[in-house]
């Protein structure tokens, strides 16, 4: 069993890009070699910028190589959330920020010519309560009737046609929601940063920041410093000590997933016979996808413990029991790959961009930054370009985590987990 994204290990081999000798100065610098950091550095290269990005390790090494690759339609708080908190129209504008992501990742992979199996397999999320079933009512009603966005319901009988188990309630399908190959994903947009003009230097981290009376900002790497006029934080839920306002307000949640040996094409669509993206209802819910040679990918947040290699091995006989649970006629199958990665989540749940002390940044995703890491890349482009405006998080603060002395570790994460699981448990 290899502890590698299965992503990166079937993305054609990186290019080495550590050792390059830092420039003396640039434009802008991207610290943080994920999507955020990288559809940053491709936009604002494009606008004719002298782009610098810094990444501590490699390219995708943070969690934008390491996710469940789907890019899902939907506000990570609900509609019925964010209405609540935003008002209609507010919460319409997010909403159809969230739903455009989906469309510009599309639009790049056509427009750069990225060849990462892109498909808009649409999503299925599956009620695992039948009181979920009923909400899920009353959701498609008002993602219609408020949101101009068409979903499909489907009784537990009909989502026998979608799923081979019988474990679920029935399901609420979005047609638009894709799947991709993040780690051919993330490849392809660091060679369109670079054809671009953006340098991108790896293994060389930003170890300080000092903003200078002048304007613009010192940058200290561990290989050399650099002058920039602005700075791009794109470093979610692997900030480091370098960047310590971010970790007050960040938490970040072990993710982990499970992918099994090649099940063959039948039996892979036996299992999802229109490779949907599945997503349980879950307080602690799975994600659960075909990989494009027919395995199949399961992920949940199976313990709430960080990842590292004897972890990832934790959680992935946990997945795998879990697995066994949904899909019995998968209880057999050997598991090929598992790994795990850190979710950055915002306290408030919805993720937050702007412009901190000259500092930009884009973070907090919670769950569903791949597409919305790629869209505030570029919308971070135009606001480093002097539109404000297009920041379609504006307004939104970002919020500490209300705990004394919090710092970046979420300590109480296994006792909320506990609780959640418990709710999840009465069925
Ligand atoms: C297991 C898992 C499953 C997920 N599934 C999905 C999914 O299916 N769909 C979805 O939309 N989202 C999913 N997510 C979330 C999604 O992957 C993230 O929201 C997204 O990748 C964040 O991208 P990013 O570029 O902001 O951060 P990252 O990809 O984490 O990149 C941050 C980078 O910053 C670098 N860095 C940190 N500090 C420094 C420094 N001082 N100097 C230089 N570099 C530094 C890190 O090395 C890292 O490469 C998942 C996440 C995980 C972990």
């Amino acid at each position: 069993m290899k502890q590698i994204p299965y992503w990166l290990d079937t993305a054609p081999p990186l290019p080495d890009r550590s050792g390059r000798e830092l420039p003396e100065s640039a434009d802008v610098v991207v610290i943080g070699g994920g999507l955020t950091g990288l559809s940053t550095a491709y936009h604002t290269a494009r606008k004719g910028a002298r782009v610098v990005l810094v990444e501590k390790d490699k390219v995708g090494s943070g969690a934008s190589g390491r996710n469940g690759s789907m890019c899902t339609q939907g506000i990570t708080i609900g509609v019925a959330e964010a209405r609540k908190r935003y008002g209609q129209q507010r919460a319409r504008e997010l909403y159809d920020a969230f739903r455009e992501a989906v469309d510009v990742v599309e639009e790049l992979t056509h427009k750069e010519q990225i060849d990462c199996d892109f498909n808009r397999s649409g999503r299925l999320g599956v009620a695992y309560k039948p009181q979920h079933f009923e909400a899920m009512k009353a959701t498609r009603r008002d993602l219609a009737e408020n949101f101009d966005h068409h979903t499909t319901l489907l009784t537990k009988s009909d989502l026998r046609g979608e799923l081979g188990s019988d474990y679920y309630h029935g399901a609420l399908l979005d047609p638009l929601s894709a799947g991709l190959h993040v780690g051919k994903y993330v490849h392809g947009l660091a060679e369109a940063a670079e054809r671009a003009g953006a340098q991108i230097h790896e293994r060389n981290a930003a170890t300080g920041l000092t903003r200078l009376p002048g304007g613009g900002f010192l940058v200290e790497t561990l290989h050399g410093t650099i002058l920039a006029q602005q700075v791009m934080a794109a470093t979610d839920a692997y900030t480091d000590k370098a960047m310590p306002w971010f970790r007050k307000r960040l938490i970040n949640v072990g993710s982990f997933i499970v992918v099994t040996e090649p099940l063959g094409e039948e039996r892979a669509r036996e299992v999802i016979p229109n490779a949907r993206l599945v997503v349980d209802s879950k307080n602690i819910g799975h994600y659960i996808r075909l990989t494009p040679d027919h395995r199949l990918a399961f992920g949940g947040r199976a313990r709430f413990a960080p990842s590292n290699p004897a972890s990832d091995l934790k959680s992935g006989d946990v997945l795998k029991r879990e697995m066994a649970e949904i899909f019995p006629q998968l209880a057999d199958v050997r598991i090929d790959y598992v790994w795990g990665g850190s979710v950055g989540f915002s306290w408030d749940r919805v993720p937050h961009a702007g412009e901190t002390g000259g500092l930009y940044y884009s973070m907090g995703y919670c769950g569903h930054g791949v597409q919305m890491a790629t869209y505030m890349g570029r919308a971070v482009a135009d606001m480093m370009d002097g539109n404000p405006e297009a920041n379609p998080l504006r307004g939104l603060g970002f919020p500490k985590v209300p705990v004394p002395f919090y710092n970046g570790t979420a300590w109480f994460l296994p006792f909320g987990g506990a609780y959640y699981k418990a709710k999840d448990r009465l069925r």
